[in-house]
């Protein structure tokens, strides 16, 4: 369990901001559920609650992800369940069970950047900018390759709003465990998106399957291209050849749920 000398309360993202740049060993904390596997003592615990970052909204041709939502209200959301495929909140159901998604939020699971991550694999496969307190907008998949050290504030994610036809897919020992490997697709006329995560290192996208697909590759080859593709890494839960194997069968699985429901 980690400890922190003293709580605040910023009521706007810029004092936050300031208080966690104040000090190294200052800590913003999201729902908490990460942190609380550590134990590392923190100056000062910065708790969001005030900014009104809990909100799921549509903002003109954006839906808009606070970064204080929980993981449950991103699943449970008309907008999620409806928009792109359901993927928001189907990418979200298989994370642990109720109690921890009611308290992991977006903001915590886009900054960490864990390679086995279900929302940032889906979030990547549609057209998504993050906001920060302090950079302002960056694009996800810009932000998603930096290593996960600066000190700024994930207010939110903005994700356009476009009929994508999405599917996506994960592998995992036992329900509830983490992925060991996840796979995401998406199509929005000849523009094709594919995203491999948990291979163990983090989801990104796969542009020459991508480009493949474009020029009418079957599901079948665009996933043996990604399997050549990717480099895969083996740890306690899988090893590199299976990984690849199954990074070949679910990019297959996904890209052929796109053909289907696009040819609907
Ligand atoms: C037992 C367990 C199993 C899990 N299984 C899965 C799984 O299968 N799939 C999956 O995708 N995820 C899984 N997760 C991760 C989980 O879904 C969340 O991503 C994770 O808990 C982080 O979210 P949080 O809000 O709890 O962040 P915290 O634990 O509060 O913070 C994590 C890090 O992010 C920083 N941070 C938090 N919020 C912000 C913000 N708004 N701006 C900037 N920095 C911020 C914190 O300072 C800290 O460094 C699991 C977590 C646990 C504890």
């Amino acid at each position: 369990m980690y400890t922190i000398r003293e709580l605040a309360f910023p009521g706007t993202a810029e004092e936050a901001l300031s208080l966690l740049r104040k000090g190294r060993n200052n800590v913003i904390l999201g729902g908490g559920c990460w942190l609380a596997l550590g134990r590392r003592r923190y100056g000062v615990g910065i708790d969001l609650s005030r900014l009104g970052l809990d909100a799921i909204r549509r903002e003109g041709d954006e839906l808009v992800l606070g970064g204080s939502a929980t993981l449950r209200a991103l699943e449970k959301n008309g907008d999620a369940c409806a928009l792109f495929g359901g993927i928001l909140s189907h990418c979200v159901r298989p994370i642990v069970g109720v109690q921890l998604r009611s308290r992991a939020t977006v903001g915590g699971s886009v900054y960490a950047r864990f390679g086995f991550s279900d929302p940032l694999t889906a979030l990547l496969c549609l057209d998504c900018t993050v906001e920060l307190a302090g950079e302002g907008t960056v694009p996800l998949e810009v932000f998603a390759a930096r290593p996960a050290v600066e000190r700024d504030i994930v207010t939110g994610v903005r994700i356009r709003i476009e009929d994508r036809a999405t599917a996506m897919e994960t592998m995992r020992l036992t329900a509830t465990d983490l992925p060991i490997l996840t796979a995401a697709v998406s199509r929005l006329g000849k523009d094709w998106r594919v995203v491999v995560g948990a291979r163990p290192g983090r989801p990104v996208r796969v542009p020459g399957v991508e480009a493949a697909l474009a020029h009418g590759a079957s599901p079948a080859q665009a996933g043996r291209l990604a399997a050549e593709g990717l480099t895969f890494g083996s740890d306690l839960r899988a090893g590199r050849e299976y990984r690849a194997l199954l990074a070949e069968t679910l990019v297959a699985r996904c890209a052929a749920r796109v053909e289907q429901e696009v040819s609907r």
